[in-house]
């Protein structure tokens, strides 16, 4: 791009982060509320990236500057189909940039949709991989349809009501080291002192997650049907990504 043309096409994007300037309404603790579709499971009702002739799922960003934040996209590279590429003009992207708080929409969106990654808090890995699961069509583990088979909410330390959503589980076991599963205290009215999301079995340990489990990787890879990825094991390879692909 020349300079002219970057600079417009970032007038542009300002101008239309302007207009959201209020923000959308979050619930869940950290899912932007669409205008125009609100009910999960949204990936029945075609809320999932399409799919290339290639087998990957090519999902255009812009990410208004920040390493940390392309090396965990690359993560996805890994082990899915799903590949990243620098927004040039397509319909249907995402733009990542330091809102007030980590969020994300549920699901593709239709046109520019943002992921809210603050500068202070929001930028682990873990926390990126939430943020884009969710945009690829994912709630919380903790609000699967069969989640009280595996944990106890408890309702009166919560500050605001956990409901179960009818999710499509996409025949994965429940998991409580899914990077998508909230830890113990949350939304505590008391956080240390009082419990929120107990395991039915008391050895469990759970919201710890450092990074996605094989289970979330899992369920990527069947939503998007990737069978025919190719897994990169060389970190030089991803590397490479960044200055081909990205
Ligand atoms: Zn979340």
């Amino acid at each position: 791009f020349s300079p002219l043309l970057s600079f417009l096409l970032l007038s542009l994007q300002t101008l239309m982060l302007g207009r959201q300037k209020r923000g959308p309404v979050i619930t869940d603790d950290d899912i932007a509320q669409s205008r125009r579709r609100n009910a999960v499971p949204c990936t029945s009702r075609g809320c999932t990236w399409s799919k290339g002739s290639n087998g990957n799922v090519v999902i255009p960003v812009f990410i208004s500057n920040s390493y940390f934040i392309i090396r965990s996209l690359l993560t996805f590279h890994r082990t899915t189909c799903i590949r990243f590429v620098w927004w040039r003009g397509q319909s249907d992207y995402i733009y990542f940039f330091p809102g007030s708080g980590c969020w994300s929409y549920l699901g593709r969106q239709g046109g520019l949709q943002l992921i809210s990654l603050n500068r202070f808090g929001c930028v682990y890995l873990p926390i990126v991989q939430h943020e884009v699961l969710h945009a690829l069509g994912f709630h919380h583990e903790h609000v699967r349809s069969d989640r009280d088979d595996y944990v106890r909410i408890i309702f009166r330390n919560i500050q605001e009501g956990q409901l179960t959503v009818n999710t499509n589980n996409l025949n994965t076991p429940y998991d409580y080291n899914s990077v998508m599963h909230y830890s113990t205290y949350a939304f505590s009215i008391s956080p240390g002192e009082l419990q929120t999301i107990t395991a039915r079995n008391s050895n469990v340990e759970f919201g710890q997650a450092t990074e996605m489990s094989r289970k979330d990787i899992r369920r990527v890879n069947r939503l998007y049907q990737c069978s025919e990825f190719k897994i990169k094991t060389k970190l030089s390879e991803h590397l490479a990504d960044i200055t081909c692909n990205l």
